[in-house]
């Protein structure tokens, strides 16, 4: 009978400790995507202007560093129109 209840015991500390890691996964998730942004261009360490801080949250690149990077990122797509 006691062991029943032991077993019950480890398995619902189990599942607390499994929720609990769950939870802190996704609370740790949320702090890493929605970082403050950066007063420095993390390429080149120019200025980020605080308007462009206001409006792109968690900005991290400079307006010049930003344009090479999304330029890469098309380019990348894998998709090529060149004949
Ligand atoms: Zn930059």
């Amino acid at each position: 009978m006691t062991k029943t209840f032991e077993l019950n015991d480890e398995m619902a500390q189990a599942a607390t400790e499994l929720l609990l890691t769950t939870s802190l996964n996704s609370i740790l998730r949320e702090v890493r995507t929605s970082k403050p942004s950066l007063h420095f261009c993390e390429d080149c360490g120019a200025d980020i202007p605080e308007a462009r801080r206001k409006a792109v949250r968690g900005v991290r690149l400079c307006i010049g560093c930003q344009e090479v990077h999304e330029h890469h990122q098309r380019a990348g797509t894998g998709v090529t129109y060149d004949r």
